[in-house]
């Protein structure tokens, strides 16, 4: 990362904090690794963020419903899925340090350095070894690959290495009163699970007829080896997953057209189609036929923030061969019974998140000949802002305070909206910059003869005079979901 942007990425961490959207878990004891907790306003943007992916999944399409399974579920479920024998991550330990590192990744990082240095045939070969290794489960060969190229560890700068193993990601815990008849459940790595073994639940109860999709918004736990980059990569996150059951060899048309629909959403938010690509997997899992990653360009590089794979029949499979129930559908088109193919998409609400903040975060230089001025402000989507409206008397007396809480009253129940009266009126309006607050509502002398307001807009720093009247149909055109949801088409 250069260092333009390695401040960059810092000061958004460090605005995150201050301003109340993103804090560090059990902070007052020095925290929690790979926890993070979601503060004030964090909560109101991630509330949008699900609510805009929900309208534009499940109640845009006739064929989509939604779901919210348990956390907790049967663990034979996680040896069906192969999560338990296979859900691992290649690990080694630097004996110096004692700091443990993803072998992958300790390679990729040096594949990065090669490419930095313009030296992209070693690059390439690197990736191909690495791949190799990988997909043939290679753990000695990894090592000696980190040995061939003297990757050192980051903090003590020796390559005094254990030997690779395999780490299961998945947490456990014991469910039951006494620990002898306690059995062994897992915190559940991906909320995918719950939606295929309540397919037929689903299907029957909401008489779907495939293709039909099922959504799901949840918490999924992964003990990542090493967790860094603020929420990008946590150990307790949430996802948005669709599993979307197709007719066996249609699945690739349904890949092609969920890849585009996908990648119009994140670009429809976020704007700029130039900071997205689709970077395909070399090294497809197990159970996938096609797989591909839409990759944001962070202050860090490209990295995934939603997968789209086709599936096949892989889980609704195993969970038939495992439970002993038929997990199939009758295709009344053709008259055949057969088990769905799944194409699944699955964002990563955290790293959505995080992909806002970056795209929206600007520090501002505002300064004139005179006068040194900046401000910190987030260009929010108005849809997904926290806060749609500042409603601001410009001063706290002869009536100014009243007369701005009536417009708030009006307004609040629809929309949030903060009041605030203290300090000068620039000062307020740029602390509704720091926290993306699109409109700012000044209430002045003039509001109490022709009952109109001042409006601020937050990018611009224009202002217009509305009537009060006018104000509620002025946010609904400019932060309602039409707002955004027409951007996608
Ligand atoms: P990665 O390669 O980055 O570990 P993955 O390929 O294992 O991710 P998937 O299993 O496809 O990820 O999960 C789907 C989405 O869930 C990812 O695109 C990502 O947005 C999110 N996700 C996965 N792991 C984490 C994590 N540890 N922290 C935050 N989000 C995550």
């Amino acid at each position: 990362m250069s260092k333009q942007n390695d401040d960059f990425f810092k000061n958004i961490i460090s605005h995150a904090k201050e301003y109340g959207f993103v804090f560090p878990s059990s902070e007052i004891y020095d925290g929690l690794s790979a926890v993070y907790d979601y503060g004030q306003l964090g909560v109101e943007l991630k509330n949008n963020l699900k609510q805009y992916w929900w309208k534009s999944m499940v109640q845009l399409h006739e064929n989509i419903v939604g779901i919210d399974s348990a956390i907790f579920m049967h663990p034979t479920i996680w040896k069906a899925s192969g999560h338990v024998d296979g859900f691992n991550d290649p690990m080694i330990d630097n004996k110096d340090s004692k700091k443990r590192y993803r072998a992958d990744q300790l390679i990729e990082d040096q594949i990065s350095r090669y490419e930095a240095d313009g030296k992209n045939e070693a690059a390439a070969q690197l990736q191909a070894d690495m791949d190799e290794a990988l997909n043939a489960d290679d753990l000695p060969r990894l090592k000696a690959i980190i040995e061939e190229h003297n990757i050192v560890c980051p903090q003590s700068g020796t390559k005094n290495w254990t030997d690779v193993r395999q780490f299961n990601l998945m947490f456990s815990t014991k469910m039951g009163a006494s620990a002898e008849d306690a059995d062994t459940v897992y915190l559940r790595p991906e909320t995918a699970q719950g939606i295929f073994v309540n397919f037929l639940n689903v299907q029957k109860s909401g008489r779907m007829k495939v293709p039909f999709g099922i959504a799901q918004i949840g918490k999924a736990f992964r003990n990542e080896v090493i967790a860094r980059q603020f929420i990008m990569r946590m150990r307790e996150f949430e996802q948005m997953e669709l599993q979307f059951f197709v007719r066996p060899g249609t699945e690739l048309e349904w890949y092609e057209k969920w890849k585009e629909t996908r990648l119009k959403w994140h670009v429809s938010l976020n704007g700029g189609a130039e900071k997205y690509r689709f970077h395909d997997h070399v090294k497809l899992a197990h159970y996938a036929n096609a797989a591909v990653d839409i990759e944001y360009d962070f202050p860090f590089g490209f990295k995934e923030v939603e997968g789209i794979h086709s599936r096949t029949d892989f889980d609704l499979a195993q969970h038939q061969k495992f439970s002993g129930k038929k997990l199939q559908y009758f295709d009344p088109e053709i008259n055949q019974n057969y088990v769905p193919y799944v194409v699944e998409t699955s964002v990563g609400l955290d790293r959505l998140f995080l992909t806002i903040l970056c795209n929206a975060f600007e520090e501002q230089d505002l300064s004139t000949e005179d006068k040194k001025d900046s401000r910190s402000v987030l260009h929010f989507h108005p849809a997904i802002a926290p806060v749609k409206a500042a409603v601001l008397p410009l001063t706290k007396k002869d009536g100014l305070p009243d007369k701005a809480r009536e417009i708030l009253n009006s307004l609040r129940i629809d929309y949030s909206i903060q009041y605030d009266e203290k300090d000068s009126i620039g000062k307020r309006y740029r602390r509704q910059d720091a926290i993306g607050t699109p409109f700012c509502i000044t209430v002045d002398y003039q509001t109490l003869e022709d009952d109109t307001v001042t409006i601020r807009h937050r990018d611009s720093m224009e202002q217009e005079r509305l009537p009060i009247p006018q104000l509620e149909q002025m946010i609904a055109e400019k932060a309602g979901w039409k707002s955004l949801l027409n951007n996608q088409v």
